[in-house]
């Protein structure tokens, strides 16, 4: 298959942040993934997953190499008279609202979640007091160490809050058995539109943003009530600012590069230190190189 060559990266993460990609590849099947895995091997070239980009910060430096995009593989299979199979590139809210229309339970919290099935897999993604753990049965993924398909069970995925066994420098995601609960299609609907709603006021719609930036410190202290008590909506570095809206949203202004990114939440863990000596975790992935320092951030 062939690539889209010096793919500028900004325009597939939800931040509209991020450098070139040597290489991209856009699989639009399982088939087409795998032949892309052996063709890669083949001529020794490394690779990178991403899926919707909505938890991922990208090196403005740009990535050397392969980025594998997910998000073309799209589709969805009814399986049993609860069960959906959804492939990797699958989004979550459209499998909500999809849900939803079929009379299926279980995704209602999952419609305000801009990503795919292969990225909330590998986070965990939830909201609204449910997570992807809730509702598989198993995922099945290319296991690029062995070089097969595997297909594991909920044991074997090890779900923790946002976090899972599965490794994306190992493994690509392909697809997930969900299971959900047949139900009254009218509650699920009415549900699944007070959480899409309940998004629109809380957080800032229409500013290019990777959702919340940390994790929650503990199930009584989100990040959001620390950030916003530690004066943190009034941080910004060039052009990435917190947002007014939602202290732990981080909001591109136009042409924010990823060292701004990195500072501004440099500067908001420091806040939260400073004022209640707790160190918060980013949420999110990153992709490419960054200096030691901004390492720091990741703690790794
Ligand atoms: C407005 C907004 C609101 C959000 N709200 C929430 C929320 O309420 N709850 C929540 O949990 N998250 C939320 N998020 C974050 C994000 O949408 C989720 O984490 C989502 O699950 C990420 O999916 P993605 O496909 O975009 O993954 P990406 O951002 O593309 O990738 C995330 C990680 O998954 C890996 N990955 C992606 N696809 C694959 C694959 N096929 N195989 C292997 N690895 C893969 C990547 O390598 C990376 O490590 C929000 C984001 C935004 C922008």
């Amino acid at each position: 298959m062939d690539p889209i060559c010096q793919a500028s990266l900004s325009r597939y993460t939800t931040l509209k942040v991020g450098g070139t990609a040597e290489q991209l590849f856009q699989p639009s099947s399982t088939e087409e993934l795998v032949n892309l895995l052996e063709q890669l091997k083949r001529q020794g070239i490394n690779w990178h997953v991403i899926g919707g980009g909505s938890n991922l910060l990208v090196s403005s430096g740009g990535i050397s190499g392969a980025v594998i995009r997910t998000a073309m593989m799209t589709g969805i299979k009814t399986i049993d008279t609860n069960i959906l199979e959804a492939e990797a590139g699958a989004r979550l809210p459209h499998l909500a609202k999809y849900a939803a229309s079929i009379g299926l339970s279980g995704l209602e919290f999952a419609v305000g979640i801009p990503g795919t099935v292969g990225g909330a897999v590998v986070m965990n993604a939830g909201a609204h007091g449910s997570c992807t753990a809730n509702i598989i049965e198993n995922v099945t993924l290319f296991d690029t160490e062995k070089f097969e398909l595997k297909t594991l069970g909920l044991d074997e995925l090890k779900f923790e809050y946002r976090k899972s066994f599965i490794d994306p420098n190992k493994h690509i995601v392909v697809s997930a058995r969900l299971k959900l609960k047949v139900d009254n299609k009218d509650n699920i609907e009415a549900k699944t539109r007070e959480n899409e709603e309940y998004r629109w006021r809380t957080q800032p719609i229409g500013w290019p943003n990777a959702g919340s930036t940390f994790k929650n410190p503990s199930l009584d202290k989100s990040a959001g009530f620390l950030l916003d008590k530690a004066g943190a909506k009034e941080l910004k570095e060039g052009q990435a600012a917190v947002s007014a809206i939602h202290a732990n949203f981080v909001i591109n202004l136009g042409g924010a590069t990823s060292d701004e990114v990195v500072k501004l939440l440099a500067d908001m863990q420091n806040s939260v230190m400073n004022t209640f000596q707790i160190r918060l975790k980013p949420e999110w992935k990153t992709l490419g190189e960054f200096s030691q320092a901004e390492r720091e951030v990741w703690n790794i």
